[in-house]
């Protein structure tokens, strides 16, 4: 319990004792209301349930002021289209931001039951995959804190991103049915409902006053209905909402099927209907064209455009023609880029407004924000399938591609190769629909997520584009929100904090700055130390619980959690452990400070390699851990389905974080920010925000090795041969040859054999032209250890200077530089 919390339960004021009443009330009434079971067969799921909808109850209430003061101010409106929503489980963090933590505490336990208890019940929506998706929510949290009037549009998947179980060290998925138990946190809100249309064909014909129409014929029609979750800011009383699309058939058991006796064509019909938001697709798995994809997009987007002109409809003063006036539509990613499309399609064909007003309004409403510069995950759909599958959508972005290359050709004339670069679409390789390019051309902002990633789009990716229109383009720094990612997460450092600099920094987090003041402090700095132990202790009960591995909490935290992919280089750690039990195998009697690294992340269920990267990890694992002349040294453990909710066990617990992937190919990461908040280093490259991390804690209070981007590209222009860094390396060369040997797999060659021939002759991303570099940073890691004293300086210091990395600092840049909306300050 925090200070303050011990000091309300002697000393409660008059306000925290009503709310405790009202609250212990609100959660008695919900379990005799709306759970409805007998006092005798109520346990801790029913409480959450209780306590959820009670904690709701609260929020809407916000909800409600917020909707209408924002209206009554012809307040401008930020939507965030994105796939994917990470949120993570809500129920303690809309505690926090309500501010009534202890309240709740003390409400439960007049009830009888331990809040901690409750809150384990929950079952966090996975919405999403991870980085992107957990961006959404970051930024959804700073908005309504930032007072900003918000929409998030998503989809709401019935099964989230799959249950990661391993077996025998490999992956196995099993599907996440988060629904089962019901959501407290959503309101179904079915009459707010819209069509969308799919296949069929495009008919133009003219109107009565003879003017060029265009209706589209479609060959299926589906439903889709809002369900919304209230988003509460923190300290304020703004409450934003997320509103998630769900499929249904138009009509349930459709009458004329129903009438000529077709009952089981009918219900088929509502059960393809609801496929569409069955599934999340995993989001590293090569592009295959899957048409369902390309219909969940197309979905969530137009149903959530649809339910926006709706809104401008019932805006008394205001007719579509003001749209960018009222609306910011932000694009996260080229997932929801058919946007621009159909909101073409929706102005010109259903409002009738002339294509040069509806395309003026396009642009100016849309901001675009790119997140990758990996070509193979640059969105392209096969132009045939596009054409089937929304008819009238490609002979818009025709259009819209027809009038962007005159002026393309008006700006470069002569430049007819720039032409086929920059059209919407592809002509290499079978025809395609260039989604980042639609994006691109429909958008007055596009953005990048971290400096060298923006000016990495701006020198390489969409170059052309920004030779066109250069002020188009800016940088906005991804961030991560104080509240969630430390505040809740880390309740230890939260109390350090708040009695050493005050509670300022949760809403200003460079206020973090004041702890500069206290690193020569050596009672600051045993403070410290004491909170990164308890949560090295919490985390090892946890990886005790999930894993049946034992770690040593005064062991070196040496951690990657994060999404398995070969440019995030899993395997460049492994080497390293690798070769640390090489030394330790062929020197007996060689000490070296205790480590224990501890991984995380899904690989997508598609992906060979990641999925053989996870064993292997898995196996130097089982065979390191049960080594007594290497164990007291090294442990290695990987845990299990990495989330939202373990994550908050996880980045307190750190105290190296590994930030190792190739330069150039990391758009920004945020997990790298997650842990610098909670005072670990960073071992890393110049990649992504790293830069910037770097830059704010001072080069001498960050681990850097690698090659550069730049020289990346260098050593790939020179003809890149692995085999030449394994000739200088001796202990390179052993590394590669225990796990070919089968050291790591019982003797089997076989097991590994794709992961090191893939390293021996392709190594696509340079693991080994960085090993050596890598692994000598790794040694002054260690001797760093060896000074407490001074890892823990370095410690405060990064977490002093990580102010930056606030998601409300993001958030602000972007309502400043691109959404142009203040904020409206909401009363209870
Ligand atoms: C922050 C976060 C990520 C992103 O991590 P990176 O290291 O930036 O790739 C992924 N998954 C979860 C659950 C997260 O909280």
């Amino acid at each position: 319990m925090t200070d303050i919390a011990e000091n309300l339960v002697h000393n409660p004021t008059a306000s925290h004792t009503r709310t405790v009443d009202d609250l212990r009330q609100a959660v008695s009434d919900h379990l005799r209301y709306s759970i409805g079971r007998p006092a005798a067969a109520l346990r801790p799921e029913h409480y959450y349930q209780a306590l959820s909808l009670a904690v709701r109850d609260r929020m809407q209430d916000n909800r409600s002021a917020s909707t209408q003061t924002s209206l009554d101010a012809g307040a401008k409106v930020t939507c965030y289209l994105s796939a994917e929503f990470l949120m993570g489980p809500q129920l303690g963090n809309n505690l926090l931001n309500l501010e009534i933590e202890t309240e709740a505490r003390t409400a439960l336990a007049e009830l009888g039951q331990d809040l901690d208890v409750v809150l384990a019940c929950e079952v966090e929506p996975g919405l999403g995959n991870g980085g992107l998706g957990r961006l959404a929510a970051c930024y959804l949290d700073s908005l309504a804190t930032l007072e900003r009037p918000a929409i998030g549009y998503g989809i709401r998947y019935e099964f989230g991103i799959f249950k990661q179980e391993l077996h025998d060290g490999w992956q196995v998925e099993k599907t996440d049915n988060w629904l089962v138990n019901g959501n407290p946190w959503e309101i179904p809100k079915p009459d707010v409902n819209y069509l969308v249309y799919w296949g069929g064909f495009a008919q133009h014909y003219l109107d009565e006053g003879g003017v060029d129409r265009v209706r589209w014929v479609p060959g299926r029609v589906l439903k889709g209905v809002a369900y919304d979750t209230p988003i509460q800011g923190y300290g304020v009383h703004t409450c934003n909402v997320l509103t998630l699309w769900s499929a249904r058939a138009v009509e349930s058991f459709a009458l004329d099927a129903f009438n000529t006796g077709d009952y089981y064509k009918a219900v088929e019909d509502e059960v393809t209907s609801e496929t569409v938001t069955k599934v999340l697709y995993p989001n590293d798995e090569p592009e295959a064209g899957k048409r369902l994809r390309l219909l969940q997009q197309y979905f969530f987007v137009s149903c959530s455009l649809q339910h926006v002109l709706h809104i401008m409809d019932d805006l008394a003063d205001k007719s579509v023609h003001h749209l960018p006036e009222q609306f910011a539509l932000q694009l996260n990613d080229t997932h929801p880029s058919i946007g621009v499309a159909e909101l073409m399609r929706l102005l010109v064909d259903e409002r009738h407004l002339d294509w040069d007003e509806a395309w003026t309004i396009t642009v100016a409403t849309f901001g675009y924000t790119n997140h990758t510069l990996l070509p193979e995950a640059l969105e392209k759909w096969p132009l045939e399938m596009f054409g089937e599958s929304l008819p009238r959508h490609l002979e818009i972005i025709y259009e819209i591609n027809r009038r962007f290359l005159d002026e393309v050709m008006d700006t470069f004339p002569g430049d007819t190769d720039r032409l086929r670069r920059m059209s919407l679409i592809g002509e290499d390789g079978g025809k395609t629909v260039r989604m980042a390019h639609l994006a691109t051309v429909g958008s007055h902002a596009i953005n990048g997520v971290a400096a060298l990633h923006s000016d990495l789009l701006k020198s390489s990716t969409l170059k052309d584009f920004y030779e066109m229109w250069p002020e188009r383009f800016s940088n906005k720094t991804n961030g991560v929100t104080p509240r969630r990612f430390l505040a809740l997460s880390n309740p230890g450092l939260r109390g350090l904090l708040d009695r050493t600099i005050g509670e300022g920094w949760l809403t200003d987090l460079d206020r973090l700055r004041g702890l500069e003041a206290f690193v020569d402090d050596a009672e600051f700095r045993r403070q410290w130390r004491d909170v990164k132990v308890a949560n090295k202790a919490r985390l090892a009960e946890f990886v005790l619980s999930s894993t049946g591995i034992e770690l040593n909490p005064n062991s070196l935290f040496d951690i990657q959690v994060k999404r398995i992919h070969e440019y995030k280089r899993q395997h460049l750690s492994v080497l390293h452990i690798i070769a640390l039990y090489h030394r330790l195998k062929s020197n007996p009697g060689l000490v070296i400070p205790p480590r224990s690294f501890i991984f995380g992340g899904k690989a997508a269920p598609g992906y060979f390699m990641a999925k053989r990267i996870i064993k292997l990890i898995n196996a130097v694992g089982e065979t390191v851990n049960a080594d007594s002349e290497v164990n007291q040294f090294l442990k290695v453990a990987f845990v299990p389905n990495f989330s939202v909710q373990n994550a908050a066990l996880i980045y307190p617990a750190a105290n190296l974080s590994e930030q190792i992937s190739t330069a150039g190919k990391e758009a920004s990461g945020t997990g790298n920010m997650k842990f610098m908040l909670n005072g670990a280093l960073t071992i890393g490259t110049l990649d992504g925000a790293n830069v910037e991390m770097r830059e704010e804690a001072g080069a001498e209070n960050f681990f850097l090795f690698g090659l550069t981007e730049s020289e990346v590209e260098q050593v790939k222009r020179d003809g890149y041969r692995p085999a030449e860094y394994i000739e200088r390396d001796a202990e390179l060369g052993a590394v590669l040859e225990l796990i070919a040997g089968g050291t790591f797999s019982h003797g089997d060659p076989e097991v590994f054999r794709p992961l090191v021939d893939n390293l021996r002759y392709d190594d696509p991303f340079l693991v080994l032209a960085d090993y050596r570099s890598y692994v000598e940073c790794q040694g002054q890691v260690s001797d760093r250890w060896l000074d407490q004293e001074a890892w823990t300086r370095m410690s405060i210091l990064n977490t002093a200077r990580s102010g930056k990395f606030s998601s409300d600092r993001a958030i602000a840049e972007y309502c400043e530089g691109i959404w142009g909306v203040g904020p409206v300050s909401v009363r209870g």
